[in-house]
């Protein structure tokens, strides 16, 4: 097997374009574990690892940029994060424990694809874009288009993704995430889910982003319960009322981790202890 150390990200590039049958190595967290499992059998690894223009986390305009070499450390303990986008902070200081923490990046939390990444909610819940790049040049894809089934994405043989746009909230707005798993380390979720609500002076809601994982292929937007809560007072019949629309949007499944019954229960749970949280019902 080759292993390439780029020194650039230019130099990443190339080789990404020269060997379309290495797979790409950031943490290892992963695909080391997928390695020994001999689930892959790679020809060449391209490691990312030297590539430290690809950690920074940074506010430009009206965005915060995320570098796809981030660590989940880095993240959960940046100000900027913590202060911004408070869930994704939370998501990352959930993963794993420190180890995986302290060497698993977003990019490949994000790339992995698995229903299960803790991330991946957050970033759908908060309109986020993914940056990816080749020699060719560089595209941004909605988060909300990133992937095409399970642990399918669009990303093409020989690009590799650079970083995250995340979108500042415009309003100030309550946001959180919560997991629940078998521990309160590592364990790999069983539902997961990212809420936004922002109320007017009325306590009436102007915006509501609600993103859930672990409960599909793909991580999913309740677009129905956004749809449904924005215009509302809170109240115990809207609150009811929303967690029976969301147990309607998604459609979990049985697996090791858990029943699709126990999955929807969590789903409407999630839900519910978010909206109960601001309407002090
Ligand atoms: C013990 C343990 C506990 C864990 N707990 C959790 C958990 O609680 N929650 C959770 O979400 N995950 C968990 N994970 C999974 C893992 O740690 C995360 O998904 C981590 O973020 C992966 O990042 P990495 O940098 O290690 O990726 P890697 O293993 O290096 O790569 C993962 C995949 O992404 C691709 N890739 C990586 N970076 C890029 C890039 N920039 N461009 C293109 N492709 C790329 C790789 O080719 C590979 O296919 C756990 C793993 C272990 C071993």
């Amino acid at each position: 097997m080759n292993f390439y150390c780029p020194k650039s990200l230019n130099e990443a590039l190339e080789m990404r374009a020269r060997h379309a049958d290495a797979v790409v190595l950031a943490g290892g967290t992963d695909l080391c574990v997928q390695i020994r499992n001999a689930v892959l059998t790679p020809n060449a690894i391209i490691s990312l690892c030297g590539l430290k223009e690809l950690s920074g986390i940074q506010v430009e305009g009206d965005s915060l940029l995320i570098g796809a070499l981030a660590t989940h450390t880095q993240i959960s303990q940046s100000h900027i994060v913590q202060k911004k986008t408070a869930p994704l902070a939370k998501a990352c200081a959930e993963i794993g424990a420190r180890q995986i923490q302290n060497r698993g990046t977003i990019g490949g939390n994000v790339m992995n694809a698995s229903p299960a990444g803790d991330t991946l909610p957050v970033l759908l819940a908060y309109d986020v874009l993914v940056l990816v790049r080749s020699v060719a040049g560089q595209r941004e894809i909605m988060f909300s288009e990133f992937y095409t089934g399970y642990r399918k994405t669009v990303l093409a043989k020989n690009e590799i993704v650079i970083g995250f746009r995340v979108p500042l909230p415009v309003l100030p707005e309550r946001a959180e995430f919560y997991k629940i798993g078998t521990r309160k380390a590592q364990a790999i979720s069983k539902v997961m889910g990212c809420f936004r609500l922002v109320c007017d002076d009325s306590r009436r809601v102007s915006l509501f982003r609600a993103a859930l994982g672990s409960v599909s292929a793909t991580p999913v937007r309740l677009s129905e319960t956004e749809k449904f809560l924005v215009g509302q007072m809170l109240s115990e019949q809207i609150v009811t009322q929303a967690i029976s629309i969301a147990a309607n949007e998604i459609s979990p499944i049985d697996d090791v981790r858990s029943t699709a019954e126990y999955r929807r229960h969590c789903a409407g749970v999630l839900l519910e202890r978010f909206l109960r949280a601001d309407s002090k019902l």
